[in-house]
């Protein structure tokens, strides 16, 4: 009877390690969307933010902290995003796989280049972004590349699923392929067209879209707007008949909308992660086919008046 069990252990134990999925947490809901493009049934994958919330402002949880101790693989955005409040929770998690090196921790920024990245002791482009423009995963090509260092960091990590990852890979990136040209197309009528952004989230977006987006709500990233700014901005939407402005879930929707109201301009709800807006998610597609179409939308409506 001893050995019966014995055996059936042992092979319950063998059969548990060979189908353990790996346990991944991500700061934020884009790249859990792109792990689990790459992992599939091989992961099992919890973002530390809702896509309703502002990634520069989150409150470190002790819920957050069990998250990341129980965490093989740990996905952040790496250029200061999460600079405030990820450090204390990886000081509380105590977590060795999730150390500086460890091939547990990934850092998307590493996979891309960085743009508006200040020279110097520099801080005219705001706290929040002082090592350059930290919302890269709005270009698809930005995705595509990190989806690239993923799977690599999967496949060191579970050797014996390295092929499912590859394969995974090779999907992802064949529909970002097809759909990126669908996405040029629909917004390529408007290119040069200058758009209002509240935060500025869209550089990297805009210049994949040839579009402007590089007039903002905000004096400067993380500052909430002030009169005096909003009058300026008024201003240039009037004399450059700019006429659409993006708002995100977190950012103050009436200061939007008491902007488009005064230059006649349209209210577009964009999201900087899948699920931010309805429809908009869960999948990095359908949230990058949201945002295109929602905007090629907005631009064809106003282009008209
Ligand atoms: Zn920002």
């Amino acid at each position: 009877m001893k050995r019966f069990f014995c055996v059936m252990l042992c092979s319950a134990i063998v059969g548990a390690s060979a189908h353990e999925k790996l346990n991944v947490v991500t700061t934020t809901p884009d790249l859990a969307a792109i792990a689990r493009a790459i992992g599939g049934a091989e992961v099992e994958v919890i973002s530390l933010t809702k896509p309703t919330e502002d990634p520069h402002f989150v409150t470190p949880k002790p819920s957050l902290v069990v998250k990341l101790n129980r965490a093989d693989a740990l996905i952040e955005g790496g250029a200061e995003l999460e600079a405030g409040w990820l450090t204390p929770l990886l000081d509380a998690a105590r977590n060795p796989k999730l150390g500086i090196g460890a091939p547990g921790r990934i850092q998307a920024a590493r996979a891309v280049a960085l743009i508006e990245v200040p020279t110097g002791l520099d801080r005219s482009h705001g706290d929040v972004h002082a090592m350059g423009n930290p919302h890269f995963m709005t270009d698809p090509l930005n995705a595509r590349a990190v989806a690239e260092l993923v799977a690599a960091r999967f496949a060191t990590l579970a050797p014996e699923k390295a092929e499912t990852f590859k394969t995974n890979l090779a999907r992802f990136t064949a529909q970002l392929e097809s759909k990126l040209a669908e996405w040029e197309k629909l917004l390529a009528p408007f290119a040069g067209r200058r758009v209002v952004a509240y935060h500025n989230t869209w550089p990297y977006f805009a210049r994949r879209f040839n579009l402007r987006i590089d007039l903002f709500l905000e004096p400067k990233p993380g500052i909430p707007p002030t009169p005096a700014h909003l009058t300026e901005v008024i201003a240039r939407m009037r004399a450059e008949k700019v006429r659409v402005v993006l708002v995100e879930p977190y950012q103050n929707r009436k200061t939007a909308e008491r902007i488009a109201a005064e230059t006649g301009a349209v209210l577009v709800e964009f999201c900087q992660f899948p699920g931010g807006v309805k429809g908009a998610g869960p999948s990095y597609f359908e949230w990058m086919d949201y945002l295109v179409r929602a905007l090629s939308d907005a631009l064809a409506k106003t282009a008209e008046q």
